[in-house]
């Protein structure tokens, strides 16, 4: 099903113009409750994964607004695994979820807990909504209780099972907790109102028979608690003030209440919020999961994946992140984000604090004639122009160097400032060189080589070096140039809403390139795993898990272009 068009515009600045605070409805609905000292003052939130895959970026949202919340109020934000499911849960997951959540830098202490830690309390609480009569063992299946449930413009039917007696049911329920009973042949069902216009009133279940095992309570239960059954219990059980959830669950907050008091025990309160949805990504956990074992991706972390590790991969920092959750801060309603908002908010950070290194990724050789064969310059460059903290470098300048092929044109269209034959560039760091020719391979009559003069009167930096020319490139000495593959990283949709069935068709068959013959300058020969550069004029790259001193392996993580901030132009003008 194709969405209704959601509009992909979103104005940063009006997120950077209101504080985030004052743009938060949640936080409003919390200093209301401090003020009337709902809670005794306490703010506690709790971030809730199903271990079933690995956080994407619409958990990072709600990780920052939870953990966020509990920082800015002095409050506690626990991490709880919502457990209920064994089939489809792994310990993996659980691993690479509390690797995600501290990477972010959000910190639960202690406080990490699971549903399944619930298993005998919701046991107790169950048999007490039989013995109050709220509760019943149905003999219904599966498809019989869907087709009982009625529909939104139809009441359902009352299951024949529904007036058992207490004594029968707790009964029953106690054999199915032994075991007794096939998978699927009985639920334990709550007994509210099957005419209820809230499909989850209609006498939800509450537990249903599954021989399996379970990640943490091994086979000790043949019967599991629903999601509905267990997660506001949960709530209640580790004393949550606020529980933040996406809107989804708004129809199901009658339920949980429902429960609550039929219990008679504490009570927290449900907040609903807009679930991030970004453009040019898919983002739900069934999909993430098949895009990986359909080989479209080389794993979870694929640096192409909305997943954080995929995007820890790919070179992004944790600021950037949280820097993004609060910019596109809370909404009541669904709203697409512009995947651009992120990349900017990425670049915004990788601008102030990596260092620019010169790389040339598809290298083409030139020889400067005049220069002579043995003589090695070592050239100050700056590391970065807009942090002079950060120093500077020397970088060695020889007779052989690499430029990028696209930095020369033997026909250059109008307006090409770079090298063609003829013309004269900037080399960034050193001497304007111009071309005096061109070297091409006799049976493609691919350009392979070039040869330039360079001008000595032009060293940058030195006091003669007034004479100006239109374009400045960007190089590497050949003999000093350390070898590596880039992977050029790009959209993996094709569209920006591809969230109907047939997503599949909207992959991007290009989403990857390989170039295995870049040279870089030295300095770059120390780089480890995740080190971030900006490689001038072409983006911000950062060294891949897997690259070795053998195999230096780099990720472009976010090209320079601020497609962004053309947008944001557009719209305002
Ligand atoms: P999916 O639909 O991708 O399977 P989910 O909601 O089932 O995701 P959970 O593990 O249950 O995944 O989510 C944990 C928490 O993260 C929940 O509180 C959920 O509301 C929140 N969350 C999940 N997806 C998003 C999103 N896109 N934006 C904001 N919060 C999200
Ligand atoms: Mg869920």
């Amino acid at each position: 099903m194709i969405k209704n068009s959601k509009s992909a515009i979103y104005n940063p600045q009006l997120a950077l113009e209101g504080s985030q605070k004052a743009t938060n409805f949640i936080r409003e609905i919390i200093d209301e409750d401090l003020r009337t000292n709902k809670y005794d003052g306490r703010v506690y939130t709790r971030f809730p994964p199903e271990p079933n895959g690995y956080l994407h970026i619409g958990h990072a949202k709600s990780i920052c607004l939870n953990f966020g919340i509990a920082r800015d109020y002095n409050g506690l934000c626990n991490l709880r695994f919502d457990d209920t499911n064994p089939t489809k849960e792994e310990v993996e997951y659980v691993e690479s979820i509390k690797e995600d959540v501290r990477w972010l830098g959000f910190d639960w202490n202690d406080r990490e807990y699971y549903a399944s830690d619930y298993f005998d309390q919701l046991y107790e609480y169950a048999i007490q909504l039989i013995k109050k009569g709220e509760a019943y063992v149905c003999d219904l299946s599966a498809d019989e209780v869907r087709e009982y449930r009625g529909t939104l413009t139809e009441p359902g039917k009352e299951s024949p099972y529904r007036n058992r007696s207490d004594e029968e049911n707790l009964e029953l329920f106690e054999r199915m907790k032994n075991g007794e009973f096939p998978d699927g042949s009985r639920t334990l069902r709550a007994k509210i109102d099957m005419s209820h216009p809230n499909m989850n009133m209609r006498d939800p279940v509450m537990y249903r028979i599954l021989h399996a095992s379970h990640h943490r309570t091994g086979d000790k239960w043949c019967i599991y608690p629903t999601y509905d059954w267990a997660h506001g219990q949960s709530d209640s059980i580790e004393g949550i003030t606020h529980s933040i959830c996406t809107l989804e669950f708004a129809d199901h907050r009658l339920l949980y209440d429902w429960f609550l008091d039929e219990l008679e025990i504490y009570h927290p309160q449900q907040i609903e919020f807009a679930r991030l949805e970004l453009s040019y990504t898919v983002m739900s956990k069934r999909k993430l999961l098949q895009l990986v074992e359909e080989d479209y991706v080389k794993g979870w972390d694929d640096p192409r994946m909305p997943t954080i590790s995929g995007l820890r991969r790919r070179g992004y920092t944790p600021e950037a992140i949280r820097y993004f959750a609060d910019r596109i801060g809370v909404a009541k309603r669904e709203n697409m984000i512009d995947v651009a908002l992120l990349e900017d908010s990425l670049r915004e950070d990788l601008n102030k604090r990596s260092p620019r290194v010169m790389a040339v990724l598809r290298p083409l050789k030139v020889v400067i004639d005049n220069y002579p064969d043995d003589k090695i310059e070592e050239l100050d460059a700056l590391n970065n122009p807009e942090n002079p903290n950060m120093g500077s470098r020397k970088i060695p300048f020889s007779k052989v160097i690499y430029i990028e092929q696209d930095d020369f044109r033997e026909v250059p269209p109008p307006k090409y400032f770079r090298l063609s034959p003829g013309n004269e560039v900037r080399l960034r760091y050193a001497y304007i060189i111009k071309c005096v020719d061109v070297v091409k391979d006799k049976k493609s009559g691919e350009v392979i080589e070039l040869h330039c003069t360079y001008d000595p009167e032009t060293k940058s930096g030195s006091s003669q070096s007034q004479r100006k020319v239109k374009g400045t490139i960007h190089w590497v000495s050949a003999a000093h140039a350390v070898n590596a593959e880039a992977r050029l990283y790009d959209r993996l949709f094709m569209i920006e809403d591809p969230s109907g069935d047939n997503w599949r068709d909207f992959i991007n068959p290009n989403s990857l390139v390989v170039l295995t013959t870049c040279k870089l300058e030295p300095s770059l020969a120390t780089a480890k795993p995740q080190d971030r550069f900006q490689f001038e004029r072409l983006g911000y790259f950062c060294v891949d898990y897997d690259s070795t001193p053998k195999r230096f392996l780099f990720n472009r993580t976010v090209t320079l272009r601020d497609t962004w901030t053309k947008i944001e132009k557009a719209a305002k003008s």
